[in-house]
């Protein structure tokens, strides 16, 4: 049959074997891979299946791959035996410090290339027939903490790499001048590390603690937040360096808060090329098929394991290219077929040399950058990109560090891109706060919604939102703050208030009372400000003192007026002492009977009366002492009536309103009254940071009082003003103080001169793709005079009258309220003096009645009534020719100057006359 056929078998055969002389050689390639390397070895696989769908390949490349502990050598000898019995050219895949040593032995013995993807250990073996693709990079480390300046390290790992690292680190810092202490700490887990980290913190909680984490980077993440999410650690006191090289592969969203400062290296520049080609069929895949893929997210050992196989084909079809009949003289030196490892009797020929001198040979630029090797195996002209994630900021590429050149480069921090910024379409988030007048509820509060349409708002911050977004040009939805307050560093360095919400990108913007500070311009962005103030003291108006009758007694103390009463008592018993006493003072009387003194008691006190009211009287002393007490009566008379007149207009024609404090000096010099601020606010944080000596006073007092001075709303604070009887003054920004003193009940007041300058501005988070446009918004609408039309709408129209103090100058007219009480003492005086007359006229008439026997009580009175009528007396009435006397004195009988001698001074004490 077969004769029959012959010639179309033989035809058959040629068809065949030519098929087969053209099909492409299989080369066969190893891989060894750990349980936690899966995105690795999907990498691995995929790479090659991508190699082997291209077209025109002169070979398809078969993988054969085992999983296993690489920490376990036996299981790891296994495997090399296994792929080495398979016939595998090279072997790829991961090692560690101790299962090197045997791989090390098997592809030394068999002459094996081994490309591993894990840390390089022994960088001086030039016999070796590893190659490793993860660069070395210990002195990118040195450099950076040389570059941050850092005296004293601590060095937390948790594998025995660490420790081949911790040794490297010592070799290159030796390069340094400097000195660095290193404190070493091995971690088991990631909770251990966070407690040591604890313990380190707390040991000293003032010192900054600088930390090379070498753990991997999905474990350093768990640390780092578990630090970070401990109240007790201040976070701003860490700083972290990661010794790993995927920093991009943390979940930065989680630090973005955390007031925490990370550095770490990135191998893959996700804006590369070929990164980003590879990340876009690696997203595309099934993670059915192909574990771990399916995801944007790429680790660098998964970048390294498919570098590692483009080093493969590159190098071997570089091989091919130049000896094209390399595989064929290698199968017949048994290269590629499979062979016991138990038997070193069938080392291979140079082959296996051959194909790793060629792989480093190769360069290219790979998924991990520049690919290249040294002689040693070690990749070389490699750069790293530094990034860092600090201050809340989101993470930024900071630098990159060059292996060629051997040193860090620093750059302004560029942001990583957020994919969701570039949306141009989405609906803005812009929060806010409730505060008259920016914002306000117009008509009933819509609680409970997290967003709130425009339309139920009003006021300058909702003015100012919808022009900037028509300027802008978005949309936009309004959101309260959750936590209802501005914003102010926590103890462990992360933000509250609207700076949180702007940091953890919770909301696009925020267009509110919102202060623009130093401290906050680290975290967020600002436009330029849209409202200047400064920060100002409100306290409760005080209350007119009441317009009383008695006003013009005020312009003297009580204490002056009564001791203007006990000096006039005092200095009239004094007058009427020394008159007594001094001889000059006595005088014949007018009838020449009987020396007179004119200084009685009575004219004593009138005499003084007298000369206080600048009256004057019909007598004067003669007497020097006399003299030497009216003199100084006169002049203290005269200075306390200058004095009474000089305040007296002033206190009559001004309400009397004096604010008990005038400045924060005043403030800071009292403790009768309280003061504080928000608790989350600008206005704490200026008290808190600044170093003049009041303000610092003030901050110790508002730290340290009793019961506590801070309030949490603005609202607390004026309610707290209003409620306290002016014995609150609340801190707060000048332009929301005259704003609330001008309003009803208008019973607050803003006192003395702004503390700072300040102003308000549209806060972003850092890097928003908004921040210019609204900066020009805002600038626009300050050029074009909107704000100020604002401004004046929203804060002029008041319903207070204007505070006057008495600083002020300002008079009122004088009114009849002011000086009532001097029209009741003259109506008083007046019904006094008819008192007394009536009293003195029945009592002289009863005097006369009873001295005259013959007259009656009624006729006396009859006739002193018809003289009082008529005004003068008649003839036959004029009878006891008593002189009246101009006044009162009281008359002695002289008895000639012989009676000095032997008599008191000549004078008997007998009255002979009354006062009339
Ligand atoms: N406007 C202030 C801020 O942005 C809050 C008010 C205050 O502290 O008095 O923090």
């Amino acid at each position: 049959m077969c004769r029959k056929w012959s010639s179309s078998c033989l035809l058959l055969v040629i068809v065949f074997l030519m098929d087969i002389s053209k099909a492409p050689d299989k080369v066969h390639i190893g891989g060894i891979f750990d349980r936690r390397s899966i995105q690795a070895l999907t990498a691995f696989r995929h790479e090659v299946h991508i190699f082997n769908r291209a077209q025109a390949k002169r070979f398809r490349v078969l993988n054969d791959t085992s999983i296993l502990d690489v920490t376990d050598s036996f299981a790891v000898s296994n495997a090399l035996c296994h792929h080495l019995s398979s016939g595998n050219l090279a072997i790829f895949g991961v090692s560690n410090a101790s299962s090197l040593a045997t791989i090390q032995s098997y592809t030394d013995t068999f002459r094996v290339p081994y490309v591993t993807i894990s840390t390089a250990q022994n960088f001086s073996h030039n016999s070796s027939y590893q190659l490793y693709m993860r660069p070395m990079y210990i002195n990118a480390v040195v450099d950076v903490i040389m570059h941050y300046e850092w005296k004293k390290v601590a060095f937390y790992y948790d594998s025995d790499e660490g420790l081949v690292r911790l040794q490297q680190l010592f070799q290159a810092t030796n390069r340094y001048s400097s000195v660095l202490t290193i404190d070493t700490k091995r971690i088991t887990d990631d909770h251990n590390g966070y407690l040591m980290l604890k313990e380190l913190h707390l040991m000293d909680p003032d010192i900054h603690q600088r930390v090379l984490l070498d753990v991997r980077t999905d474990k350093a993440e768990k640390i780092i937040l578990k630090v970070m999410n401990d109240t007790e650690i201040n976070n701003s006191k860490f700083h972290f360096l990661l010794g790993d090289l995927g920093m991009l592969e943390i979940n930065l969203t989680n630090f973005k808060i955390g007031g925490l400062d990370i550095t770490g290296f990135q191998l893959v520049d996700p804006l590369n090329q070929t990164a980003k080609l590879f990340i876009s069929t690696w997203s595309n895949l099934d993670p059915k098929f192909w574990p771990g893929a399916g995801t944007e997210h790429l680790n660098y050992e998964a970048a390294l394991a498919a570098d590692s196989v483009r080093l493969f084909t590159r190098a071997f079809g570089s091989l091919l290219h130049k000896n094209p009949g390399f595989l064929r003289r290698s199968r017949l030196a048994g290269i590629g077929k499979s062979l016991k490892c138990t038997d070193d009797s069938e080392v291979r020929t140079g082959y296996g040399e051959e194909i790793l001198q060629e792989m480093k040979r190769v360069r290219f630029d790979g998924i991990t950058g520049h690919v290249e090797f040294d002689e040693y195996g070690q990749r070389k002209d490699f750069t790293l990109d530094i990034y860092n994630v600090a201050m809340a900021r989101r993470a930024a590429k900071v630098g990159f560090w060059s292996q060629r050149e051997g040193r860090v480069h620093m750059q302004p921090p560029r942001l990583v891109p957020n994919p969701e910024e570039t949306n141009e379409n989405r609906t803005r988030i812009v929060v806010t706060i409730i505060k008259e007048p920016y914002v306000m509820w117009k008509g009933a509060p819509k609680n409970g919604e997290p967003l709130v349409a425009v339309e139920h708002l009003e006021g300058f911050c909702i003015d100012l939102t919808k022009a900037v977004a028509e300027k802008v040009g978005f949309d936009y939805a309004i959101r309260f703050v959750k936590d209802g307050s501005y914003g102010s560093v926590l103890s462990n360095g992360s933000w509250d208030g609207i700076v949180g919400e702007l940091i953890a990108h919770e909301a696009h913007m925020a267009i509110a009372p919102f202060t623009i500070t130093a401290d906050r311009s680290r975290v967020i962005d600002f436009t330029k400000p849209f409202m200047s103030l400064g920060i100002s003291i409100m306290i409760k108006r005080p209350q007119p003192a009441g317009k009383h009758f008695f006003s013009f007694m005020e312009p003297l103390s009580y204490e002056i007026w009564m001791c203007i009463v006990f000096a006039y008592i005092g200095v009239s018993v004094v007058l009427f002492l020394v008159s007594r006493f001094s001889p000059n003072e006595w005088h014949l009387s007018e009838t020449e009977h009987s020396i007179a003194n004119d200084f009685s008691i009575s004219n004593s006190l009138w005499f003084s009366l007298g000369a206080f009211m600048q009256q004057g009287c019909d007598i004067s002393p003669r007497s020097m002492s006399g003299r030497i007490v009216g003199s100084v009566w006169w002049f203290f008379t005269l200075i306390i009536i200058s004095s009474y007149t000089a305040n007296l207009a002033a206190f009559l024609t001004v309400e009397r309103m004096l604010t008990p404090i005038d400045s924060a000096e005043d403030l800071a010099r009292q403790t009768d009254i309280q003061y504080g601020t928000i608790i989350s606010g600008s206005t704490r944080a200026f008290f808190q940071n600044s170093e003049f000596q009041t303000y610092k006073r003030m901050w110790a007092y508002m730290t340290s009082a009793q019961p506590n001075v801070f309030v949490q709303k603005h609202e607390d604070g004026i309610a707290r003003v209003r409620d306290s009887g002016g014995k609150y003054a609340y801190l707060t920004e000048s332009t929301t103080i005259e704003y609330v003193s001008s309003r009803k009940p208008c019973d607050t007041l803003k006192v003395g001169n702004n503390l700072n300058s300040d102003g308000f501005g549209i806060g972003t988070p850092l890097g928003s793709d908004l921040k210019n446009k609204l900066n020009f918004a805002v600038l626009e609408l300050r050029e074009n005079g909107d704000l100020a039309k604002w401004e004046k709408h929203w804060f002029d129209q008041g319903d207070c009258e204007k505070y006057n103090s008495n600083k002020d100058g300002v008079q009122s007219a004088l009114d009849l309220a002011n000086v009532a009480g001097i029209f009741y003492i003259l109506t008083g005086g007046l019904i006094t003096a008819v008192l007394s007359a009536v009293v003195e006229f029945v009592y002289k008439s009863k005097i006369d009645s009873t001295q005259h026997g013959q007259m009656s009580f009624g006729s006396a009175l009859r006739s002193k009534a018809r003289l009082s009528f008529r005004g003068h007396v008649d003839k036959e009435h004029r009878v006891n020719g008593t002189r009246r006397r101009s006044h009162n004195s009281v008359t002695y009988t002289y008895k000639g100057p012989s009676s000095v001698v032997g008599g008191s001074h000549g004078f008997d004490d007998v009255n002979t006359h009354t006062e009339v």
